[in-house]
């Protein structure tokens, strides 16, 4: 058996379009052109790749991208007060807060800085409580990026037994709750699951975050499941270089599953998508319009 590859590009790439198109709409309708602030400290190499993709997407959709890049020795005061600026910038519809950000800052008190109605990472604890309560809130990327993958294959996940590996507030646990919305059973599994492999083996859907290169092995997989991997490790690959594998190893689940996502090209261009989305969303809330449709 051969799975299905979910091509998380090209569906990247058509979410991507139908934003832009939505933005397009808004702008015309109602002189709104959705603004995102993308928050930067320091030079972190990945992050400025990151930074740079994002504030690409932004343009690409229509909407306005205002980067700020600060020296990595900025003060937490300095950081707190940009925030604060923003927070109350009527053009700046989402803030993002690029991350790690150096250790003399307060990663936590900086997020929690962020107005919840503009924080397009949805990691503000006002958003984390909005999800878990079924209100209308900004989620994370990543999460919402893997669910549209998950119901590219299956339009309805009603009643799916779903497993989680991860339970980070970043990934995991927002991923488990949109689960839960969709009415699957949802199972998070972490660091001290007894069994993992028994766990994993009961999964329809089967979701992987955690950060360890390709740990999910062909035989964890129930035949036939969907596997969206949303792990992203760097492993050395020939001639000295890097290459990227996920959390599951993609050989072994071509071979059982019914559908995988391979790394690159799954989940990851799915989270700039959902940036994207988030900006749109967070725009149309902030004008007390109703959420857009794409
Ligand atoms: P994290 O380190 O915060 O959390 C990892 C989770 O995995 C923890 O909850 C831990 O309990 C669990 N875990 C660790 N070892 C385990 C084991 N042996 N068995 C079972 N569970 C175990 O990581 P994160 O931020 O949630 O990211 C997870 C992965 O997803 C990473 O590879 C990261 O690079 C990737 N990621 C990808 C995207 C994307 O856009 N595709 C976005 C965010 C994170």
């Amino acid at each position: 058996m051969t799975a299905t590859i979910i091509d998380g590009k090209a569906i990247a790439q058509e979410l991507r379009g139908n934003i832009a198109k939505a933005a397009a709409a808004l702008t015309k309708e109602h002189g709104i052109v959705p603004g995102l602030a993308v928050v930067l400290v320091g030079n972190d190499p990945a992050s400025e790749v990151y930074v740079k993709s994002k504030s690409k997407a932004v343009t690409e959709a229509g909407m306005k991208s205002f980067d700020h890049k600060l020296p990595a020795d900025t003060s937490q005061a300095d950081l707190l007060k940009l925030i604060e600026r923003l927070n109350a910038d009527k053009s700046v519809h989402g803030i993002l807060v690029q991350l790690p950000l150096p250790s003399q800052i307060d990663s936590t008190l900086v997020l929690n800085s962020i107005d919840p109605g503009k924080d397009v990472d949805g990691f503000h604890p006002v958003n984390a409580g909005r999800l878990a309560t079924g209100q209308r809130a900004l989620v994370p990327c990543t999460p919402v990026g893997s669910v549209i993958l998950a119901k590219k294959i299956h339009p309805s996940l009603s009643g799916m037994d779903a497993v989680v590996i991860g339970r980070s507030n970043i990934v995991g646990k927002p991923l488990a709750q949109l689960l839960l919305a969709e009415n699957c059973t949802v199972t998070i599994a972490h660091s001290k699951t007894k069994d993992l492999k028994d766990v994993c083996r009961r999964a329809d859907l089967l979701f992987a975050a955690v950060g360890r290169p390709e740990m999910v092995r062909g035989d964890w997989i129930k035949p036939g499941a969907t596997v969206i991997d949303v792990g992203i490790n760097r492993v050395p690959g020939e001639g000295g270089k890097t290459r990227l594998v996920g959390d599951v190893n993609y050989k072994e689940a071509l071979e059982v599953a019914g559908a995988v996502t391979p790394v690159p090209g799954g989940v990851g261009p799915m989270t700039i998508a959902c940036v994207i989305l988030n900006t749109l969303r967070a725009a149309c809330a902030s004008a007390g319009l109703p959420e857009p449709k794409v």
